[in-house]
């Protein structure tokens, strides 16, 4: 799933392609994008002739600013990611955005293989109150050390559990609470309250690094992921233990293992990574 790099990276694209376009007509083959919005024939009436003020990013959520107070609020979930060409996996594009500068039209392609892409529009008040956007906290890269041992501060439980939970942190998924931990050397099983302050301090030092490390190199493609081009991102070439199950820790050479936190898949070596409990 596109976490905050991956999702940074398409936000930055967007931006830089997309502001004063005014939307012409929305496309769509999958009607429940829609249905927190009223359906697709609503949107497409009320989005018709809005203008892009601004896009920015929300966690894994990408906003649109539109004219007349209005907003379109993107989450792309475990597969979407948007295209400025159109795929050659033409079958895996659900949503397509008409949309025109001037004399200049575009199309801006939503390729979903799985189709559980996130849609909502409407006045900005109303989607910026939506519990998906309202409920999300702080991201990881607007807030300091100090911040950040605040808040956790108020979260017991595994920390691998509390570093997924959007409403704690926004953005950060299992890619990169992984890497982090790794780098951190915390187990993932480690419970929060246990942790040292100074094993924090490290570990959303190296949170941070690691994000800011992916967004250079635009981002992590295990599968699906693309960035507007179409392009990979490399740090799937460089991670330490995410999906590296069985391979040798870089550091030990122990096996990098992998164990269940909550519904998700640590991965982690034993040796290097203490357990604080
Ligand atoms: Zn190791």
């Amino acid at each position: 799933m596109p976490e905050l790099p991956e999702v940074e990276t398409i936000t930055q694209d967007l931006k830089k392609r997309l502001k004063g376009f005014i939307f012409v007509s929305i496309w769509s083959d999958w009607s429940k994008y829609f249905s927190l919005s009223g359906g697709l024939a609503t949107v497409q009436r009320s989005i018709k002739n809005k203008k892009i003020i601004k896009i920015e990013r929300r966690g894994k959520n990408i906003l649109f600013y539109l004219s007349s107070g209005y907003m379109l609020a993107i989450h792309l979930k475990m597969t979407g990611h948007f295209l400025f060409n159109e795929p050659e996996r033409k079958s895996f594009v659900h949503l397509i955005f008409n949309i025109k500068k001037g004399k200049k039209h575009l199309k801006l392609y939503f390729s979903d293989v799985r189709k559980f892409g996130r849609v909502i529009f409407g006045e900005k008040s109303k989607v910026l109150a939506r519990p998906e956007i309202k409920k999300l906290g702080p991201d990881p890269l607007e807030i300091t050390t100090r911040d950040f041992l605040q808040l956790i501060a108020k979260r017991k439980g595994k920390i691998k559990t509390v570093l997924l939970n959007q409403e704690f942190l926004a953005g950060v998924g299992n890619i990169y609470s992984d890497e982090a931990l790794y780098m951190a050397k915390i187990h993932p099983l480690s419970l929060t309250e246990k942790i040292p302050d100074n094993n924090l301090k490290i570990l959303f030092i190296k949170l941070v690094s690691v994000l800011e490390r992916s967004i250079k190199l635009r981002g992590t493609t295990r599968q699906d992921y693309r960035d507007t081009s179409g392009k990979k991102g490399d740090y799937f070439n460089q991670r330490l233990v995410y999906a590296r199950k069985g391979e040798k820790c870089k550091l030990c050479s122990s096996r990098i293992k992998t164990i269940t936190a909550g519904s998700r898949t640590a991965h982690f070596c034993p040796k290097c990574q203490r357990i604080y409990r």
